[in-house]
Formats: C-alpha cells, structure tokens, sequence
C-alpha cells in the first residue's frame, strides 16, 4: 500500500511520492455530493500522448505511486495501457475506482493484475438502499450489489484484503450509526479497512454555499464515526483519507484539464501551471514550495491551534479545507475533526 521509508524520504527532501492523475471527468455513479461535479459526459480529458509524458515525467522526478482519478477511472479509453507503461516505469498503480465498472469481470481482473504492488479503492458510502438513492438519484440501487460482486471477484482472483480499501465520504446525509454499520459491514465480511473523507465545503462552479452545507456532518456525528472505527479495528488510529502531513505535502495532482495543483481537492487554475503548456518536471521545479506547501513545515509557520497541537508532528489540517473556506491554502482547517476525538 504506502511505502513509508519512500513517502518520508519524499518529503524530507521537499520531493513527490504521489501523483493524483485524472484522466478524464467521466464518470456514470452520479453521487450529489461529487467534489468535481463529475457527469456522464467527457467535460475534460487528458490526451493519451499527454498521460504518457506525464508518466516519464513522474518517474524523472522521483514519484513512486500513480493515483489512477477520473471522474472514474476504469471507463478511461485505454486506461490499461496506461497503468502498463506506469508498471514499465517503476510505479505503483493505485486504481481509484467507484466500482460500477466491476460488473464486468475482465475489467476486474486486470485490475487486479496491473495493480499487485499498490491498492485498488472501491466506493460505497451506504449499503441502504434508500440512502443510496438519495445520494446517486439517478442510479439503481443494484449498483450495490454490483460493487460488492466486484469486490468479492477481486478478492477470489487472489487480490489481498489489505490491499483493497472501501473509500467513501461521510456526509450530513448519513447518520453516524448508517456509516459505522458500512465499515462493519466490509471489516467482518472482507476484511477490509474503509477510509473516510468527512465532506467539507469544497468550491463548487455554479453551487452555493448554502446548498453544499446540507452535505457537512455534524462533529459529534464524525467524531461518533471516529471512535467506532478505533475500537472495531482496535488500531488507535483515525481512518482518515488522507495519511498524515508528509503524504500532503508529498503528493501533487495533474486534474482533467491539465492544471497541477497540490492536490485533486484544491481545483486552482494557475496559467503557469498546466501540462498542456509545461512539462511537468519544470513546473514543479518553479513551484515547489507552493507544492509542497514547504511553508508549513517550518513549525512556526503553522496555524495557532495547530502549534500548540500534540498530533502537529503527522498533521496540519488538510488544505484543501482552508482553500475552501477562503484562507488561501495555509490558514487554519476550519473543519479539523481529530483534535478531541476520545
Ligand atoms: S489542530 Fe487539528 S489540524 Fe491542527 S495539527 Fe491538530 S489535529 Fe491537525
Ligand atoms: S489537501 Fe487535504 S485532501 Fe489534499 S492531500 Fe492534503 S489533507 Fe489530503
């Protein structure tokens, strides 16, 4: 899954270890609370000439893993071929996929095959089929059992456990106790960990504010989450999306249309900074405190609360939280749900 000496050699030396590549916006899962507004049809997609320069230039510049990101991934013409040419170039493939594509059991299999040294993440917010309808209106609730045949196939191919990550957003639309009985759900059956990304204000084109605040659990709804996913699987950790702060500091992101930002969540368009344009290996060498978010890592630089914070040595708030509620990319993370958790 991560290689940890690798991630933080990365970041020590202000380097990448994650490359978040969305090859296209498509994507046919239609969830309402989609940071991308992802629909399905192509809006943006980066050529194929294109995602293969990207990756030489990802192994040039020392990246280890490629975050395969649509909108959905798997129904990326030519998306195989892609992840080969990663695998020939030394890097980890990690498919970020909703999961739809896994009604068909070849697009599974070379999944699992393309993906043997990193991780395959599925998407399944709720296993009701009413909130399920709520949240993608437009789709059948047997999408469910769709992904959970694709799980059950990847996992009979020989696909590790460890290896496979249920990865969803917990919204206000959910309740506490609906996203605890998911992760039981995958833990008991599969064994497999879920990771959560708690929704939080991401700047939408054409959403006010006050539409995308329905979608913001409540803290004592993330922190009830939390707790139970501590005792189920007895780690002391949080199942957070994103690691730590070396893993967001060490990632970078290419989006549909070929601007490079931080990170997937942060959707800043910087003239200077698309591949369309640049290589890619001189736009982060340009950019690289931007990047890297380099300033946090002078610990002084960091945000009041978090100076004083006793987990400030794995973690600074995620970014994109701050960009989104107007801070600019180093202000305080308006929604930090780990300081309290007990
Ligand atoms: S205050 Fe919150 S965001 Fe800041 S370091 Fe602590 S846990 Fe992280
Ligand atoms: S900005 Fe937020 S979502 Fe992006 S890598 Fe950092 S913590 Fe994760």
């Amino acid at each position: 899954m991560i290689d940890f000496e690798s991630l933080n050699r990365a970041y020590q030396r202000d380097g990448f270890y994650s490359l978040q590549l969305e090859v296209g916006d498509r994507c046919h899962q239609g969830c309402i609370y989609c940071y991308m507004n992802a629909l399905s049809e192509i809006r943006n997609q980066l050529t194929g000439d294109i995602i293969t320069d990207i990756l030489y230039w990802s192994r040039d510049i020392g990246i280890s893993a490629i975050e395969w990101l649509g909108g959905e991934p798997l129904i990326r013409p030519g998306i195989f071929k892609f992840m080969e040419k990663a695998g020939e170039l030394g890097l980890r493939n990690n498919m970020w996929t909703g999961g739809l594509p896994f009604s068909d059991k070849g697009i599974i299999e070379r999944t699992v095959e393309l993906c043997q040294h990193g991780l395959i993440s599925i998407h399944l917010s709720t296993l009701d089929t009413s909130l399920y309808s709520l949240m993608h209106p437009d789709r059948p609730v047997r999408d469910i059992d769709t992904i959970l045949e694709g799980v059950e196939h990847a996992l009979k191919s020989g696909y590790p456990p460890g290896q496979l990550i249920n990865s969803v957003t917990f919204t206000g639309l959910q309740t506490a106790e609906d996203m605890i009985r998911t992760m039981e759900f995958f833990y008991e059956n599969y064994n497999i960990l879920t990771s959560i990304n708690v929704y939080h204000t991401y700047m939408r084109p054409g959403i006010s504010d006050k539409q995308l605040k329905r979608f913001i659990p409540r803290p004592e709804e993330v922190s009830k989450v939390y707790n139970s996913y501590r005792k189920l699987t007895g780690s002391g950790k949080l199942p957070m999306n994103c690691v730590n702060k070396q893993y967001c500091s060490a990632t970078l992101a290419v989006l549909n249309n070929g601007f490079v930002t931080p990170c997937a969540t942060i959707r800043e368009e910087n003239d200077h900074m698309n591949v369309k344009q640049k290589g890619l290996d001189r736009i982060v060498e340009d950019n690289r405190e931007y990047l890297t978010f380099g300033l946090f890592k002078n610990m002084e630089n960091l945000p009041g609360a978090c100076r004083q914070c006793n987990m400030n040595s794995e973690c600074w708030g995620c970014r994109s939280r701050s960009y989104a509620a107007g801070s600019g990319i180093y202000g305080q993370d308006p929604r930090c749900f780990r300081a309290g958790v007990n």
